[in-house]
C-alpha cells in the first residue's frame, strides 16, 4: 500500500486541471469590497458581488481551494448539525424555520452553481446517513418524520438494515436515504467558482496573505506583505484560520484535522458491490466515517481525525478504519491520503458576525460547509451590497466560546473531542 499524493489536496489535485498561476498583490489597490480567503465562502461572495457590479478584490494566502474547500469529503448535507427541534427550543420556531430555509437555499445554490459554473465537479444526488447503533437509527427516523411533518421535507426516507446493506455494501443497523443530499468534486467546484468570479469582473490574487485589517479615513485597509487593498467592506472568509487575522475570534473556533483517502479504481465486481447507486455515505458516530465513490471508480474514504497535529503517514490510519467497514478492499491499494482542517464551533452552527460595521465574517461550518458556504458567501455579498437582513438571520444565532482561555483552550477542546471518540467505541 502506498500513498502517492504529494499535493495537499491529494487525489483532488491529481484529478483536476491546474489553472494558470494568478498574480500576487503588489502596491496599492482600491475596491468596493475586499474578500479574504479563496475557499467556497470567499469565492461565492466574490462571484455574487462581481455579478452585482461591485469592484471586488479577493486575497488568498495560497491558491484557490488550498484549504478545506479543496480537500473535503464533498458531501452535501441537509440542515444544520443541530436538529430542528433543538433549534426551535433554543431560538424559537420562527428563527429555526428561517435557518432551515437558508439551509435549503444553500443546497439549491450549490446545485445551481455547480451545474452552471463547474459541471466537471460532477455533482450527484443522494446521501445515506448510516446508523451505527439502534439508538441512532431511532433518532434518524424521528428526525425524518419531524422534518416531513413540520418542514414539508419529503426527500428523505428510512431504510431497513437489508436495504442499507444493498445500497452501501457494508453492514449497518439501517439508514436514512436523503435524495436532497449529494456529493461533488470539491476542488473542481472551487476552481469553477474562481473562474466564474473572474469572468464576472472580480480580481483574485494568490500567494497574497492578508496580514491585518485597519481603518483609515473611514475606509478599511487590508495590509499584505507587498501591498494593500483599500475597500469600503472587508469580508473575512478564512474559516478555521480566522483567528490568525482576527484574534478576537479565537474563542469561537476550534480546529480538527480530518483524514481522507482514495483507493485505486475498484475492480468491476467490487465497484458493483460498493455504493452501486453512487450515493455518498456518512455514519452516525461522533468521529464519523464518510465516503463516496469518485467518477473514476475509486472509494474516497474519510475517517479518523486528530485534534493536535497531523501524523506523517495518514494512509495506514484511514485504511485500517476503511478495512473494518469494507474488508473486501484488502487487495485494493490506497493511492492517496491527505488531511484538512475543519473549523468547528461549540454549537456546530456556523458563526457569522461583524468585527466592525463594515468588516464581516462567516466561519465555523463544522463539517457541513460544502452546501452552507454557498449561503455564507451569498449573504455576506448581500450585506456588502446594502441588505444585511438575511445575513443577520445567521448573525443573530448566539455564538458560544470554547472554555479555557488562550493557553488551556486547545488542550481542553482536544480532550473533549477525544472523549467523543472514546464514546464511539461503546
Ligand atoms: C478533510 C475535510 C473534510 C470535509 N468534509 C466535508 C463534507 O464532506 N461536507 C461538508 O459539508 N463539509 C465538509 N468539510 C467542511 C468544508 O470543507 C468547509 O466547511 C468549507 O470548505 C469551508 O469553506 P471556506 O471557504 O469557508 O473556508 P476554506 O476552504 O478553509 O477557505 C479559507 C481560505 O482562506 C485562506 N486564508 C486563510 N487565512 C488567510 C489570510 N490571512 N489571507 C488570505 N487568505 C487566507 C486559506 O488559504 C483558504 O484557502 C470538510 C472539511 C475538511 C477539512
Amino acid at each position: 500500500m502506498t500513498a502517492k499524493s504529494t499535493a495537499p489536496q491529494g487525489y483532488y489535485a491529481a484529478s483536476s486541471e491546474t489553472p494558470a498561476p494568478r498574480a500576487t498583490l503588489r502596491g496599492d489597490a482600491q475596491a468596493d469590497v475586499c474578500v479574504i480567503g479563496g475557499g467556497f465562502t470567499g469565492l461565492t461572495a466574490a462571484l455574487h458581488l462581481a455579478r452585482a457590479g461591485a469592484r471586488v478584490i479577493l486575497l488568498e494566502s495560497e491558491t484557490v481551494g488550498f484549504a478545506a474547500s479543496g480537500r473535503n469529503g464533498g458531501q452535501i448535507h441537509t440542515g444544520h448539525r443541530m436538529s430542528q427541534p433543538d433549534l426551535e427550543r433554543w431560538l424559537g420556531p420562527i428563527h429555526a424555520h428561517d435557518l432551515w430555509n437558508l439551509c435549503e437555499e444553500s443546497k439549491a445554490l450549490v446545485r445551481a452553481q455547480a451545474a452552471a459554473l463547474a459541471p466537471e465537479a460532477n455533482l450527484k444526488d443522494g446521501l445515506i446517513i448510516a446508523a451505527h447503533d439502534l439508538t441512532a437509527l431511532r433518532e434518524l427516523g424521528e428526525e425524518a418524520e419531524y422534518l416531513n411533518k413540520h418542514y414539508n421535507y419529503a426527500d428523505a426516507r428510512m431504510m431497513s438494515a437489508d436495504e442499507t446493506k444493498l445500497l452501501i455494501g457494508a453492514t449497518y443497523h439501517g439508514g436514512k436515504l436523503d435524495k436532497g443530499g449529494g456529493h461533488l468534486h470539491p476542488l473542481r467546484y472551487a476552481r469553477g467558482l474562481a473562474r466564474a468570479a473572474e469572468a464576472a469582473g472580480a480580481t483574485i490574487f494568490e500567494h497574497s496573505r492578508a496580514r491585518r485589517v485597519e481603518t483609515s479615513g473611514g475606509k478599511n485597509v487590508v495590509q499584505g506583505k507587498n501591498g494593500k487593498v483599500t475597500a469600503d467592506f472587508v469580508l473575512l472568509a478564512t474559516d478555521a484560520f480566522s483567528a490568525e487575522i482576527a484574534p478576537q475570534l479565537a474563542p469561537y473556533i476550534a480546529h480538527v484535522e480530518s483524514f481522507v483517502s482514495a483507493t485505486a479504481p475498484l475492480p468491476p465486481d467490487l465497484n458493483a458491490q460498493i455504493l452501486p447507486t453512487d450515493a455518498a455515505v456518512a455514519d452516525t458516530r461522533h468521529v464519523l466515517d464518510y465516503y463516496r465513490k469518485s467518477d473514476d471508480g475509486r472509494l474516497l474514504f474519510a475517517g479518523r481525525e486528530s485534534y493536535w497535529s497531523v501524523p506523517t503517514d495518514i494512509a495506514p490510519i484511514v485504511r485500517s478504519r476503511m478495512l473494518q467497514v469494507f474488508p473486501m478492499l484488502k487487495s485494493v491499494p490506497t493511492e492517496y491520503a491527505w488531511s484538512g482542517t475543519v473549523g468547528i464551533t461549540v454549537t456546530r452552527l456556523p458563526h457569522f458576525g461583524r468585527l466592525s460595521p463594515r468588516v464581516l465574517f462567516a466561519h465555523g461550518y463544522s463539517g457541513q460547509g460544502v452546501a452552507l458556504t454557498s449561503i455564507g458567501g451569498k449573504l455576506m455579498a448581500e450585506a456588502a451590497l446594502g441588505n444585511s437582513e438575511r445575513f443577520d438571520v445567521m448573525a443573530r444565532v448566539p455564538a458560544k466560546k470554547f472554555p479555557g482561555g488562550p493557553w488551556l483552550r486547545k488542550p481542553l477542546v482536544a480532550a473533549a473531542l477525544f472523549a467523543f471518540k472514546i464514546a464511539d467505541a461503546f
